[in-house]
């Protein structure tokens, strides 16, 4: 069976250590078996990155934005192929997959800009014949941590900046899809990489706990699910490190009673169900206002849900594929099964696919659940399927206070025609990303990417602006060239 191993300083390697089985959710089946890096693997790849950062650092930024260039046209052309391995063991259908890679691309675009980014800031005649500035130093070996949901786009969000500021990387990817991952690093060498700036170690907990406590490491970037967002953020802390760790999420849209409920229907469909719902972005909770536009809201999710189709990623006319492993699969059956114990009505039942020809596959169907309340245990943890739960509220103040009081905030959106209430909304919501009838509000590569509350641990978002503050840091420097007219005696105070 084909090994999926390392990328250290340059080449592929397999350690004599554990190996873990991938599968192809779409079959149940193992396709292939990933390398689990073991500590000494670790520093090998900490140690190739250090011995790289000298020369690295010091190539002009014109030459390291050549590299991004090249590796964009490089994603471009291979795009397929990417896709491919993206559905073989993630199971995103390709319309999905392609997206997604679209979304990763255009964080390279963002990197080929880096000499615009890091000019620094520069000021004349601070003091008498004193001229002052501050540039962005890169910090040196920085480290990224990533899920199985995104394979190809969130490693993409990280690395690209931190090499183009001048740092070397070791990215962990997820062990449950780690080989479009792989393989997108490995483009990276055609592009004109030198050998060492970018390595990849596939592994767990093991490690990562490598990453988080190796005094070579200056930066973790994190993205993953909130408890381990939080171990990750407080361990790298501990250890002297700067840390973004970006963790899960429960978005809610609110539904008003003036919104365009067809636009609004088809819209909360592909927020909910698109990627199975294994989205940090999907909308797993619509809360609508007023028992009409609930009730409305209801009976037209149901009718537009009858044909959405699930199945493998080879048929591009299905919506959604499989969810990531079998225990995955039964989490999400489980959390359907306590919402119905506790009283809320199952309309859209997906508990049962059935998939022709995939019997064996980890699929949960399109689900929706009504009258749904926030005591409920399906109502307050992240589910990550494909479940559309509906809460009922009498206000917006009320649905608003629902969003404010979760532990989560990372997405959300409204739905209305009204926009003084959208506005309203957007001032006052506690979540970090808010869509005004746009459902994903998803930011841009030249915007950055963060949740509020328990969806982000740290101070910066991811990519855009906030990437180039978080992989520098800031030097000032004050500067005077004394010449016998200007030079001054002892001063034991501040200049005033
Ligand atoms: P996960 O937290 O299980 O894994 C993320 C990474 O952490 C993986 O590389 C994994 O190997 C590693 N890891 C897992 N357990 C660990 C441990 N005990 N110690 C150290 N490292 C460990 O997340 P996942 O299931 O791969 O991804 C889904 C989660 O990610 C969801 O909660 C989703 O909301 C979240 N997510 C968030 C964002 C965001 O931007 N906020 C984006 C994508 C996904």
């Amino acid at each position: 069976m084909t090994i999926v191993g390392h990328l250290i300083n340059g080449e592929i390697r397999e350690d004599a250590g554990r190996l873990q089985d991938v599968f192809n959710p779409a079959t149940g089946e193992a396709s292939k078996q990933v390398a689990l890096a073991t500590k000494a693997t670790v520093e090998e790849a900490i140690a190739a990155a250090e011995a790289a950062y000298p020369a690295w650092r010091n190539t002009p930024v014109g030459k390291r934005a050549a590299v991004m260039f090249r590796f964009k046209a490089l994603l471009e052309q291979h795009a397929d192929t990417i896709c491919r391995m993206i559905g073989e063991e993630h199971g995103k259908i390709g319309h999905d997959a392609a997206g997604e890679l679209q979304r990763g691309i255009e964080n390279v675009e963002y990197a080929c800009g880096i000499a615009e980014l890091l000019k620094g800031e520069h000021s004349r005649n601070t003091g008498p014949g004193i001229d002052s500035w501050s540039e962005f130093q890169p910090l040196g070996v920085v480290a990224g941590i990533t899920p199985f949901n995104f394979p190809a786009m969130v490693p993409l969000w990280m690395y690209p900046m931190a090499i183009a500021c001048g740092n070397t990387f070791v990215l962990k990817p997820s062990e449950r899809d780690p080989s479009s991952t792989m393989f997108i690093a490995q483009l990276l060498k055609e592009a004109g990489l030198p050998d060492g700036v970018m390595n990849v170690v596939n592994g767990d907990k093991e490690a990562v706990d490598v990453l988080l406590t190796d005094q070579r490491v200056k930066a973790v970037s994190f993205v993953g699910s909130t408890p381990i967002a939080e171990y990750i953020y407080s361990t790298a802390n501990a250890n002297g490190k700067r840390c973004q760790a970006l963790g899960g999420a429960k978005n809610h849209a609110i539904v008003m009673p003036d919104a365009d409920m067809d636009n609004a229907v088809n819209q909360l469909l592909g927020a909910a169900f698109g990627s199975s719902g294994e989205r940090c972005m999907a909308l797993s909770v619509a809360v609508a206002v007023g028992d009409q536009a609930a009730d409305t809201l209801v009976a037209k999710l149901k009718e537009a849900m009858k044909p959405l189709k699930v199945g493998a990623y080879t048929d591009s006319s299905n919506d959604f594929g499989p969810v990531i492993t079998r225990a995955h699969q039964e989490k999400v059956v489980g959390y359907i099964n306590s919402a119905e114990a506790d009283g809320a009505s199952v309309v859209v039942d997906g508990r049962d696919p059935q998939v022709a020809g995939y019997e064996d596959g980890f699929f949960v169907g399109a689900t929706l659940i009504d009258n749904v309340t926030t005591d409920m245990v399906s109502y307050q943890e992240e589910i990550f399927g494909p479940v559309l739960q509906v809460v009922r509220a009498d206000s917006m103040e009320a649905a608003m206070k629902m969003i404010n009081d979760h532990e989560y905030g990372n997405g959300t959106c409204i739905f209305t025609r009204d926009g003084e209430a959208a506005r309203y909304f957007s001032d006052h919501i506690e979540v970090g990303m808010v869509g005004i009838n746009v459902p994903l509000p998803v930011p841009v590569s030249y915007h950055s990417f963060g949740g509020w509350k328990r969806s982000l641990f740290g101070d910066l978002h991811a990519y855009g602006p906030d990437s180039v503050r978080f992989y520098t840091k800031r030097k000032t420097i004050t500067q005077r060239w004394p010449s016998s007219g200007v030079r001054e005696g002892v001063s034991f105070s501040f200049p005033s």
